[in-house]
C-alpha cells in the first residue's frame, strides 16, 4: 500500500455511489454479515482524496435515505430520477410522480445536483419494456429543463434510440453524463460530439475494446466514479495490472474495521480508476486527476 500522504494529494470526486445500498448496512442478499460500516466507508474516501460523492438515486424511494445521508455531511450530494428499469414505478401515476421528484429536487438545491438516474436500458426489458422507458426517460428531459439540472444517464445497449432522444433534447438542457460508459470508440465520439461527458467506472475498463474506447475519448469530456458497491476492478479487467494503489481487504464473513470487503467496491477506490486511465492514455495522474476535477466542478458544481 502506498503511503496515505500520496494518496490524499489527489483530489477527486465520485460522480456515482450507491451510497445507499444495503451492503454498506452489512446485509447482502438480506443476509447480515457485520455491522454498518459506511461511516468507515466515508473516512476511508476522504482519506483518499474523495472529498465529494454523488449518491445516485434510481426511485422516488431510494430520495429520502440519499438525501437523508447527503444532509448528515457536507460533502454527500445526489441525483433524483428514475432508472429506465424503474420506469413501471413511474408509469403508474406519471402527474404525481414527476411532481415529486421536481419538488425534491427543487425543494433541496444544496444538496440535488443532477436529473437521474435516467436512460434506456435494452439489456434489461424484462423489469420495464422499451416503450415505457423511452416515454420516461422523455419526461425527464422536462425535468432537468424545468430544475436547469445536468443530468446523469444509463446507457444499456440503446445507443441509437438514446442518441436519437438525446439530439431532440439536446439544446435545452444544460449538460449531462453518460455514467459508466461500457460502449465503443463510435459510441464516445457520439456522446462528446453533443458535448456529453462520459463517466469512466472499472467497468468501463474491463476489456481491451473497452481500453481502446476510452483512450479516444477528449480530456475535458472525462469524470470518474466508482459505481460503489458495483463495478470494482478485478483482477481479470484489462486495467488491473495498472493499478498502484491496493487496499488491505477481508471477506465479508470475516468483516474487520479498517479493511475494505472483498468484492464490494467503495469511494476509496476511484484512485484507482485515476491510475488506469493515465496509464492507458499516457497522461500525468495528477494532471488528469486535477482535469477530471475541473470537468466535475464545471457539470455539477457551478451552481452549488
Ligand atoms: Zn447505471
Amino acid at each position: 500500500m502506498r503511503s496515505r500522504f500520496i494518496m490524499a494529494s489527489f483530489q477527486l470526486i465520485d460522480i456515482g455511489a450507491n451510497l445507499t445500498d444495503s451492503m454498506y448496512k452489512g446485509l447482502y442478499n438480506g443476509k447480515k454479515y457485520h455491522e454498518e460500516d459506511l461511516n468507515d466507508v466515508l473516512s476511508r474516501a476522504k482519506e483518499n482524496g474523495v472529498n465529494r460523492s454523488i449518491i445516485t438515486v434510481g426511485h422516488l424511494e431510494d430520495v429520502n435515505p440519499a438525501l437523508d445521508l447527503c444532509k448528515s455531511t457536507t460533502n454527500l450530494f445526489c441525483t433524483v430520477g428514475c432508472h429506465p428499469t424503474r420506469c413501471n414505478e413511474f408509469k403508474e401515476n406519471p402527474d404525481d410522480y414527476y411532481k415529486q421528484l421536481l419538488d425534491i429536487a427543487l425543494n433541496n438545491q444544496d444538496k440535488v445536483v443532477a436529473i437521474g438516474e435516467c436512460g434506456l436500458d435494452y439489456d434489461r426489458e424484462h423489469f420495464c419494456s422499451r416503450e415505457t422507458q423511452k416515454l420516461f426517460f422523455e419526461k425527464q428531459f422536462d425535468l432537468a429543463i424545468e430544475t436547469n439540472l445536468p443530468m446523469f444517464f444509463h446507457m444499456r445497449n440503446a445507443s441509437q434510440d438514446f442518441i436519437d432522444i438525446l439530439k431532440k433534447y439536446r439544446d435545452r438542457i444544460v449538460g449531462g453524463v453518460a455514467h459508466c460508459f461500457t460502449g465503443s470508440v463510435e459510441e464516445a465520439r457520439a456522446l462528446t460530439d453533443m458535448g456529453l461527458y462520459v463517466g469512466i467506472t472499472g467497468c468501463s475498463l474491463k476489456t481491451l475494446d473497452n481500453i481502446e474506447a476510452v483512450k479516444t475519448i477528449p480530456a475535458e469530456f472525462l469524470l470518474v466514479e466508482t459505481d460503489a458497491p458495483w463495478c470494482e476492478i478485478k483482477n481479470t479487467h484489462a486495467g488491473f495490472k495498472f493499478i498502484k494503489t491496493k487496499f488491505p481487504t477481508k471477506k465479508k464473513e470475516r468483516w474487520e474495521k479498517g479493511y475494505c470487503v472483498k468484492s464490494r467496491n467503495e469511494p476509496c477506490h476511484l484512485i484507482q480508476i485515476i491510475e488506469i486511465l493515465a496509464a492507458v492514455r499516457g497522461e500525468d495522474p495528477r494532471e488528469l486527476a486535477d482535469n477530471v476535477f475541473r470537468n466535475t466542478e464545471k457539470l455539477f458544481f457551478s451552481k452549488v
